[in-house]
């Protein structure tokens, strides 16, 4: 059996029509089930763990710890996606199952081995650190090798330019009629609308569970 995708949240109209058009042919039909896609799992960021820890002792940590972290069968509702290296410690991105996602956010806080830990909502965006541009990274920039302005990141020798501005909400503008105020620097997520979109849409796409 094939599963068909429908990879941005569809209606259940839509998803109806499809389940028609495919019965309508036979050879189809055979082949490809409608599903939903999945949502994501909601990511949280674990503040502060000393740079020591490997993957492998936090999972064991975190479970030893933090019971409802784990099912009946002691196998972890959690998933340990990355880490990133902060100036004396590091902090580990952690996608935990909707079914425990309220109690997390309950309890008053992550126990790891000899410590409380503080942790928050992750909303992983990206975005390039050479164009500054939001949905890649650096290593998939495609204009890794155009020498960009400094200060806005336009196709300007930075010396004719002077001005703070963030380059996704300046060619949302331009690109679709937003009213975006783009006199912010382009990390300034606070301030960016087009972060905040962005942000907006990845909540819209991740199941927090039962309310
Ligand atoms: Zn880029
Ligand atoms: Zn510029
Ligand atoms: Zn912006």
């Amino acid at each position: 059996m094939n599963y068909l995708q429908v990879c941005s949240a569809p209606t259940l109209a839509d998803l109806e029509a499809l389940q028609a058009e495919i019965s309508c042919v036979p050879s189809l039909e055979e082949h490809f089930e409608v599903t939903k896609p999945k949502r994501r799992r909601p990511q949280v960021i674990i503040l502060g763990i000393p740079n020591d820890v490997d993957k492998d002792r936090l999972i064991k940590g975190l479970s030893a710890k933090n019971h409802f972290l784990c099912d009946a069968k002691n196998n972890p509702l959690f998933e340990v996606n990355f880490s990133m290296r902060a100036k004396y410690s590091t902090n580990w991105i952690v996608s935990v199952d909707p079914s425990i996602y309220k109690r997390l956010f309950d309890d008053s806080g992550l126990y790891f081995e000899f410590s409380r830990f503080k942790f928050d909502n992750f909303f992983g965006v990206k975005q390039c650190k050479h164009c500054r541009r939001i949905g890649h990274t650096t290593k998939w920039c495609p204009r890794a090798k155009d020498v960009l302005c400094d200060h806005c990141r336009d196709d300007h020798l930075s010396a004719s330019c002077k001005e703070v501005s963030c380059i996704n909400c300046k060619e949302s503008n331009q690109r679709t009629g937003s009213n975006y105020d783009f006199k912010h620097k382009p990390f300034d997520r606070l301030n960016c609308e087009s972060f905040q979109k962005q942000k907006a849409n990845l909540v819209r796409l991740t199941d927090y569970g039962a309310p």
